[in-house]
């Protein structure tokens, strides 16, 4: 009776320490669409973290520094795809050109080049999405809808043979106004929908929504969500 009440007892509390993350990501994922792929950011969370949501089926899984996201896939299983999501210096992206399987946030001519490079040199193709530039605020990172224009009809981008843009990427303005929100959002997918027709539908990716507004990025036509702190807690 004494040993099976400490067992209960330990399930209990496994439960309200492991299960959390769990179900926070399954949760969430019964909401998604089908046409919605989930990136589960784990930047700054422990290796246990992600395995708990690794364990719950994800494979999906988005860091912004390119030294954790290196040092949590040589300790993880294989077969996790591995998003960065956050600004790339130049002289980084040596580090993950190995493995990385989606980069979000390419802005440059230059960081094209250098992807193109670093993945030649591990012979293979690195998908890419263009950032755009689509909030207010000056801080955040992008292009605009001429650079973007400018760097897709460059011939050379058109002659690299290393990286494939498969998208676009955004981030609206940290504000609770949904309407400014909304705004961008749909800002966002009417240059997305231009770059289809103009690719002939070559690019399927729109990156939108995080934790706080995903649900309305879905809602304006986005097809990944990277959502963090709703899955694995605050940082
Ligand atoms: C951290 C981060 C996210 C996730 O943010 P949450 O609010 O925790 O969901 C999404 N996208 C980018 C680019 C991030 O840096």
């Amino acid at each position: 009776m004494i040993i099976l009440k400490a067992k209960k007892q330990r399930r209990l509390l496994n439960n309200l320490f492991n299960m959390s993350i769990a179900q926070n990501l399954l949760k969430i994922k019964s909401t998604l669409p089908e046409q919605v792929t989930l990136v589960a950011v784990s930047k700054t969370k422990p290796v246990a973290d992600l395995m708990e949501a690794y364990e719950a089926g994800q494979r999906i899984f988005g860091e912004n520094k390119i030294q954790e996201m290196a040092e949590k896939w040589e300790q993880m299983p294989k077969d996790i795809k591995w998003h960065m999501i956050g600004h790339v210096q130049t002289n980084k992206v040596k580090f993950m050109a190995q493995f990385v399987s989606l980069i979000h946030g390419v802005d440059s001519l230059k960081l094209v080049q250098e992807i193109n490079k670093q993945a030649q040199k591990n012979n293979r193709v690195i998908d890419c999405l263009l950032q755009i530039h689509i909030a207010e605020e000056e801080t955040k990172f992008g292009l605009d809808e001429e650079e973007l224009a400018s760097l897709l009809s460059s011939s050379e981008f058109q002659q690299m043979k290393n990286i494939r843009i498969v998208g676009l990427m955004g981030m609206a303005t940290f504000t609770d106004n949904k309407e400014q929100i909304k705004k961008e959002f749909l800002h966002l997918k009417s240059i997305f929908d231009a770059i289809r027709t103009e690719t002939m539908n070559r690019v399927s990716t729109l990156s939108m929504g995080m934790s706080g507004d995903y649900q309305l990025a879905i809602e304006c036509g986005s097809t990944m969500v990277r959502i963090g702190s709703s899955i694995f807690g605050g940082r």
